[in-house]
């Protein structure tokens, strides 16, 4: 072979390298800006509520711990924040796991119905305290089977029903109804009328630490890790789901789940 067309090989083969490495280097650069801001965004969920036990017990050693009766709001108090933490911590663990796909699903059959209802029993205080109804719709008050991981869907359902309440405004009503689908599928739909999201924001609520309203929502408590982990589940699924929502008019978060094969029609 003539030397050039050795000379000609060697050179690309070279810079075929030089570009892989840099693709490389450049998606190494991408994976640390999503590790740094990961980092950051959770060292800030934590410190609100850190800060506000630190400022309970600080208060409470300073003398407040004399009055008895300040002494239990105090104390009440800094447990609500630890609890806060410790539901930031457990979010954190499972879009860790999520994200890193080393989660498995335990599929099983179940009565969709059933574990709607026992996430509206759950949900009934906090409903409650806001004035807000959780009405499920009668016509399907029967066994719906489904196949799936059954834990892991009463999270989605508990989740989305804890948003509809934590947007509304008192008074408001939450719905919850399944439909028949084509091929043997269910979906399940949550509808408020609470505050609703504009067009902009509803591509990326379901990014992991995302808010509409950073301080209204921080307020309302969560991690903003919520909808992150539902969408993760429902893939994972391999089902899908979907928003609608009119801001100011309300929303309607919904998900697709495949019925056993022995399910009668809804
Ligand atoms: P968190 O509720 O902890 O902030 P989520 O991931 O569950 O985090 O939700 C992300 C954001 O999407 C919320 O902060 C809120 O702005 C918006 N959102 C979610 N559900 C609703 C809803 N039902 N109505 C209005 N806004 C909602």
């Amino acid at each position: 072979q003539p030397v050039t067309t050795n000379m000609q090989t060697l050179t690309e083969e070279i810079e075929k390298f030089a570009n892989n490495k840099k693709v490389e280097i450049e998606t190494l650069k991408i994976r640390e800006g999503y590790r740094k801001e990961f980092l950051g965004n959770i060292s800030h969920e934590l410190k609100t509520p850190l800060f506000t036990v630190q400022g309970y017990i600080l208060t409470l050693l300073d003398g407040a711990m004399d009055d008895k009766q300040i002494r239990k709001k105090y104390l009440v108090r800094a447990s609500k924040g630890v609890e806060r933490l410790i539901y930031i911590v457990r979010d954190l663990d499972m879009i860790t796991r999520l994200e890193a796909g080393d989660l498995h699903l335990e599929l099983e059959n179940f009565d969709i119905v059933e574990l709607i209802q026992g996430v509206f029993d759950m949900m009934e205080m906090k409903a409650h305290k806001k004035d807000i109804t959780l009405t499920f719709d009668t016509v399907y008050k029967k066994p719906i089977m489904v196949h799936a991981d059954r834990e892991r869907i009463q999270q989605v359902v508990s989740n989305l029903v804890v948003n509809s309440i934590k947007y509304s405004k008192a008074s408001s009503t939450t719905e919850v109804s399944i439909e028949d689908l084509v091929k043997n599928k269910v979906i399940v739909r949550i509808t408020d009328n609470g505050e609703g999201i504009q067009s902009q924001n509803l591509t990326r609520i379901f990014e992991r630490f995302y808010r509409v309203d950073k301080s209204g929502s921080r307020k309302e408590g969560g991690s903003g890790l919520g909808l992150a982990i539902v969408k993760h589940i429902i893939e994972a699924h391999k089902e899908k789901i979907y928003v609608e929502s009119v801001y100011g008019v309300g929303s309607e978060f919904s998900f697709t789940l495949e019925k056993t094969k022995e399910s009668t029609k809804v």
